[in-house]
């Protein structure tokens, strides 16, 4: 809808190359309204977590780094043993009623949370250092709060899809140890969410595959957008050159119908495969 709108305004645009001086104004007008339009997408990931250099390598390369680079995406860490008043630096103790492990206290956790959303409002310099990267006004904050859990909510295509469409901010609580009390589920009133029904030993991981699976979703992160593969005819089934692959004495051949570039054909094959 956005995208068509915008490439009306765009014929209108160089249809007025043509015109005379008065017209010429109202160009550039066009011009600038193109140039400042809002981001409709963009995402800025808070992250809270005792391990941040565990996110290190991933964020550091290949299409979250250039997603970085082109401001689309944001990340900001957050460590519970900085804000922690224990004078060791405890962000652990011991669970009520019993039982084996740790919990994550509660209060460095929601210190954390409250400090994230009080300081919402972006700073003049990062508006300006946005419009600078992007071209686009950056839109007013909407924060959702995730806590990784492996008793949570399934987390989807669907889940990242609508994250990116309703959200500007999204902040993870990564526990670890036996979890995270249960208080602080209660106060920021998060959503509890799984990547899959194994456990692992933090939330660090669960994070980066939501991170990962979200991004994918942000206008301009893919190079290509039909890259998507959920808006399209697609296969988990897929070859590339040479058509004849041999291997200890036996030909392994790419499907005859992908070869011969019949689309209908390919849709309909890659629809059953
Ligand atoms: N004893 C706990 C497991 C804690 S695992 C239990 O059985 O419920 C430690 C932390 O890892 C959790 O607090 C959570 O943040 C994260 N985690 C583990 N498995 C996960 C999963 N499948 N999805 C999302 N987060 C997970």
């Amino acid at each position: 809808m956005v995208e068509q709108l915008l490439f009306k305004l765009c014929v209108v645009n160089s249809n007025l190359t043509q015109c005379t001086k008065p017209f010429l104004i109202k160009r550039r007008f066009l011009f600038c309204f193109f140039f400042f339009a809002p981001y409709n997408k963009d995402m800025h990931f808070h992250i809270i977590t005792i391990f941040p250099n565990l996110f290190d390598s991933y964020i550091s390369d290949s299409i979250i780094k250039r997603a970085q680079d082109s401001g689309v995406i944001q990340f900001s860490f957050y460590n519970p043993r900085d804000v922690t008043k224990n004078k060791h630096k405890k962000v652990d103790d011991i669970p009520y009623g019993g039982g084996p492990g740790m919990v994550m206290m509660a209060e460095p956790i929601i210190d954390i949370w409250e400090k994230i959303i009080k300081d919402r409002n972006d700073s003049v310099l990062d508006k300006i250092s946005f419009v600078l990267k992007t071209g686009h006004l950056k839109k007013k904050r909407k924060f959702k709060t995730i806590l990784l859990s492996p008793g949570g909510e399934k987390f989807t295509t669907e889940y990242a899809k609508t994250t990116v469409t309703e959200y500007t901010d999204t902040i993870f609580i990564c526990g670890r140890y036996e979890g995270i009390d249960s208080r602080v589920q209660q106060i920021t009133n998060a959503e509890l969410v799984s990547i899959g029904d194994y456990v692992l030993t933090g939330g660090e991981l669960a994070a980066m595959v939501m991170v990962d699976s979200i991004s994918r979703q942000i206008d301009g992160v893919l190079g290509n957008k039909g890259s998507l593969e959920e808006e399209r005819v697609s296969s988990h089934e897929m070859y590339t050159r040479p058509a004849e692959l041999k291997y200890r004495g036996k030909t392994y051949s790419v499907p005859e119908v992908l070869v011969n570039g019949n689309h209908a054909k390919i849709d309909e094959w890659r629809k059953n495969h």
